[in-house]
């Protein structure tokens, strides 16, 4: 493929965001939740397992556990009993004990709704922020995840997308760059489930993809 200006690029990934936008018309976020609290804690919960899991969990976690009061005030190994069967279990008790309870110290029992609080809190990067700013708050956020990172990189949607260990940050400064905030939500949520379905990890189905007239990565991922 000869050398793509940064003007065609930036064409090119709106174009292709369209189609995205026609294959998944209505995203939404995996993870089940009734309160910014419940997502700030299933999303520290998914780390490396599936949402599915987590949503088999957190009913029963969210029944005993209502709030931050009553989660900071838990017993960690009735909380490691609960969600045994998720990956990392006993650190993301202690987890999500300790981020219960830095809300209840620091926040007045509140989930805060910027970047900085939250990634204060015990267990919290930006991803699982970003997570909570955009599905909980609607403020624009970014999650830039396992899936982003494939899907970006075979697109071409990122300068860095040979590198063997591409920053997250800078694929979320370089991706929400090209778009306006209102759709960084969706973008993520449409990235994520595009690399599930059909752009997956070991062999993504191009044959198949709506976007392999124009990704550089077609065939040859
Ligand atoms: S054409 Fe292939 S590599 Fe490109 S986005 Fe689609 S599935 Fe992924």
């Amino acid at each position: 493929m000869p050398r793509e200006s940064k003007k065609a690029r930036i064409a090119r990934m709106h174009q292709e965001y369209e189609q995205l936008c026609v294959e998944i018309p209505d995203p939404k976020c995996a993870l089940n939740f009734n309160s910014p609290f419940e997502l700030l804690v299933a999303t520290v919960l998914s780390a490396q397992t599936t949402d599915k899991r987590v949503n088999m969990v957190t009913p029963e976690l969210f029944g005993e556990y209502p709030g931050p009061a009553e989660l900071a005030a838990a017993n960690p190994e009735h909380v490691e009993d609960i969600i045994r069967t998720i990956g990392f279990f006993r650190t993301k008790a202690r987890n999500i004990i300790g981020l219960s309870h830095e809300l209840c110290v620091r926040f007045g029992g509140e989930v805060p709704a910027d970047m900085a609080s939250l990634v204060s809190l015990p267990g919290v990067g930006r991803k699982t922020a970003n997570v909570v700013l955009g599905n909980a708050f609607g403020v624009p956020g970014f999650p830039v995840d396992t899936h982003v990172i494939r899907v970006t990189g075979r697109l071409r949607w990122r300068s860095d997308w040979a590198s063997p260990s591409p920053d997250p940050v800078a694929i979320e400064r370089e991706v929400t760059a090209c778009f306006p905030p209102e759709e960084w939500t969706d973008l993520s949520h449409r990235l994520i489930l595009h690399g599930r379905a059909i752009c997956h990890a070991r062999k993504p189905d191009c044959a198949d993809c709506p976007l392999n007239d124009t990704c550089p990565g077609a065939f040859a991922a």
